[in-house]
């Protein structure tokens, strides 16, 4: 099976009726991008650029910043690489930044929040990644967009580091595509009028099944209800998709749930367009993808969004689709 899997490396990820989509792989730090490209990854999907801004005592710098997403981009040689901007808080800490302690650390000043207060260090960023753009298919996304007054409010500050660069005369796509992670409950259910607005959205369904379910997703005491086959949930994810079509805009996965080989075949029939998740994933969700038929799992759908129970959903799956090893 896993010299099957190799071969898989450079062919397209294709349906059994030839629908096509994208598996792309995560990375945190510019290392990780080997690994993408020696599983077969057709982009990243998701650069969680936190990383950079931990185990050390000061903020990266733009040029360091800069250097790190111009290196992922040209190694991807033109294709896509959605860059997302600095999500810490929750459970992420830096400890030079000092940060409020907080009842609710998942529920506070974290991601997108903390940028838009802390505009300094959000320009650096932007600017960073704006520069990368001249080398490669750079796309932004920001997280934990909960209202589009911070969607909007992002935006316009990257306006503004896009009219400093001109005024510089520093390379950059004009073009850049601006998107969100659809990671809280609220963007989801008002998806239809973010689509209006951004250019993508990339599901987030760690985050999105914490606070769906209201489950904290590091709590082992309650990890039995943590489940990304939650009818709930997949209503959700359902939603974000046929919302972000209706305005013609492409939507992808980049939570552990876009690599689960249970589940791609019902986001397939969902019209999930992009699935992202770790490298060592990627072959595995590429053969899946290539012995089932969109079809076939279009037409499954109502019936998964009518189960009762996260188990029933489960057992459905198993039950219906046979996965050919
Ligand atoms: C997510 O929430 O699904 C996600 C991809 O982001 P992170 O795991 O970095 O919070
Ligand atoms: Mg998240």
């Amino acid at each position: 099976f896993k010299n099957k899997l190799k071969e898989l490396k450079n062919s397209k990820s294709i349906s059994k009726d030839d629908h096509k989509v994208e598996i792309a792989g995560n990375i945190g730090t510019p290392k990780d991008i080997d690994k993408v490209i020696e599983n077969g990854g057709e982009g990243v999907g998701l650069y969680r650029t936190e990383f950079l801004y931990m185990d050390r005592d000061k903020l990266p710098t733009e040029e360091e910043q800069f250097k790190s997403y111009k290196i992922v981009a040209e190694k991807l040689e033109g294709r896509p690489l959605v860059i997302r901007t600095l999500d810490v808080g929750g459970d992420k800490e830096l400890p030079y930044l000092e940060m409020p302690k907080e009842m609710n650390p998942f529920l506070g000043y974290r991601a997108i929040r903390l940028c838009l207060d802390r505009v300094d260090i959000f320009k650096v960023q932007l600017r960073a990644i704006l520069r990368a753009s001249a080398y490669g298919n750079v796309k932004i996304m920001f997280p934990m967009v909960s209202n589009l007054k911070e969607f909007r409010d992002a935006k316009q500050i990257l306006e503004e580091m896009k009219s400093e660069l001109r005024a510089e005369n520093i390379p950059f796509n004009e073009n850049i595509e601006v998107g969100i992670m659809v990671e809280i409950p609220s963007a989801a259910i008002q998806s239809d009028v973010f689509a209006k607005e951004v250019d993508f959205f990339s599901i987030g369904t760690n985050d999105l099944i914490q606070y769906t379910l209201a489950v904290d997703r590091g709590n082992e005491n309650i990890s039995y209800l943590y489940s990304q086959y939650h009818p709930a949930v997949l209503r959700l994810i359902k939603m974000t998709i046929e919302n972000g079509h209706k305005e013609g805009i492409w939507v992808g996965m980049c939570g552990e749930a876009a690599g689960d080989e249970r589940l791609i075949p019902i986001l397939l029939g969902m019209g999930l367009d992009e699935f992202s998740m770790s490298a060592s994933s990627i072959l595995k969700a590429r053969y899946t993808i290539k012995n089932i038929s969109k079809v076939e799992m279009e037409n499954m759908i109502e019936e998964v969004l009518n189960l009762e129970t996260p188990l029933q959903v489960k057992q459905y799956i198993d039950e219906k689709i046979t996965f050919k090893h």
